[in-house]
């Protein structure tokens, strides 16, 4: 499926502003509508494309998504492509209308087009829940993960229809048809039509007279899915992403739902995270921070040689630049911060006390202690 560029459908330039985009749309909706083009397929199409062109573009976040990876980028997980979000390849003509409809508010009105998406809307899939947990590994990299879920999808022998074969559909004898009942109510202000769905095709104008022995006339059955949902890096707690219409099927033929998918993290044995910061606290031994020393700590992608300066104070921070997690849609990388404590025996045996006591006795191993204002000096080190 090729698709057209956003940009082009609305006949901006890549670096429009948001108002400049709102008007582009505003002009070709009202151009485009339905109701100003009965019948007329072309418009239909062009008015589709606007909405959708327009639901990117008019959101910041999708539309950096759509600069950085094109069409690809907005395409559901579920193809295992690139994407992260925002199925660009189901979106359907209710949601042109309802774009339409918050931007103008009612739109036109009356629109038997709207009722249709209304019904279609009431038979629209659930959307699903899931979490998955990562670790900061997978969070520092673009990750794909394959899930599984239990959940409902189109009925393969009716296609979800919900009808047994073509034969078995008629149409509604309450409605005619229509999908919609109109009732008319006079008052004294004149006469109101009122417009609601019709029972007894669920708005659908069709009735169906033999059911789908599979699904029992529903249009959806239970199954297991496999669904590769790719995670862009930098992600944390609580964020989600929506792989749009990978939620349950609809019923008879009804629009999906989403899959929502919940990140968790695991917790990590050495570090700790503050947004794309890590932390990670060494210990070392009296003698190594009096005399220096080079030691290995953990990062990421596995270790490094970290040189330590003789006469190192507890409390100093050490900084590995850009060794932290990279910033979600964003550029660049957090550090990772060395915390220095000093470890101090709390058992010695005869011969580390005869050393620590020969130490003792040297006055250039011990503080200063008296010095007044000595703590003000390594307050902040410590504390902040
Ligand atoms: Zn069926
Ligand atoms: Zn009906």
């Amino acid at each position: 499926m090729s698709k057209r560029d956003y940009y082009e459908i609305l006949g901006v330039s890549k670096n429009a502003s948001k108002d400049d985009i709102k008007k582009a749309y505003k002009k070709l909706a009202l151009q485009f509508h339905p109701d100003r083009n009965q019948g007329n397929k072309e418009s239909e199409e062009k008015f589709k494309e606007v909405g959708e062109a327009y639901s990117v573009l008019s959101d910041d976040n999708k539309r950096a998504k759509y600069d950085r990876f094109g069409h690809e980028g907005l395409r559901g997980g579920g193809q295992g492509g690139g994407g992260f979000d925002f199925g660009g390849g189901s979106f359907d003509f209710g949601d042109a209308e309802s774009i339409f409809e918050q931007f103008f508010g009612g739109g036109f009105g009356g629109s038997s087009r709207s009722r249709r998406s209304n019904s279609n809307a009431q038979r629209r899939g659930n959307d699903l829940q899931i979490s998955i947990k990562l670790t900061l590994e997978e969070i520092s990299k673009e990750t794909t993960k394959k899930i599984k879920i239990n959940k409902y999808i189109k009925c393969t022998s009716c296609n979800g229809s919900g009808a047994k074969s073509i034969s078995s559909v008629s149409k509604c004898s309450s409605c005619g048809g229509t999908g919609e009942i109109r009732t008319v109510q006079r008052s004294i202000l004149g006469q109101f039509v009122n417009v609601s769905p019709c029972h007894a095709c669920d708005g659908m104008g069709e009735v169906i007279l033999e059911k789908c022995t599979l699904c029992g006339g529903d249009g959806r059955i239970r199954d297991e899915k496999n669904v590769n949902v790719t995670i862009p890096p930098g992600v944390s707690e609580g964020q989600y992403l929506t792989l749009s219409g990978e939620g349950n099927a609809g019923r008879r033929g009804g629009q999906p739902g989403d899959l929502i998918v919940i990140i968790q993290e695991k917790e990590h044995k050495y570090f700790n995270r503050d947004r794309e910061n890590l932390y990670y606290d060494l210990q070392l031994s009296v003698s190594e921070a009096a005399l220096g020393a080079e030691i290995e700590v953990p990062i990421i992608e596995g270790k490094v040689k970290l040189k330590v300066p003789s006469g190192t104070q507890p409390g100093k921070k050490l900084m590995l630049k850009e060794k932290g997690l990279p910033v979600l849609n964003g550029y660049g990388k957090g550090d990772l911060i060395i915390r220095i404590s000093i470890w101090i025996p709390t058992k010695l045996s005869k011969r580390a006390k005869e050393l620590f006591e020969q130490l003792e006795s040297l006055d250039d191993t011990k503080p200063k202690s008296s010095e007044k204002g000595f703590f003000e000096k390594i307050k902040d080190r410590l504390f902040d």
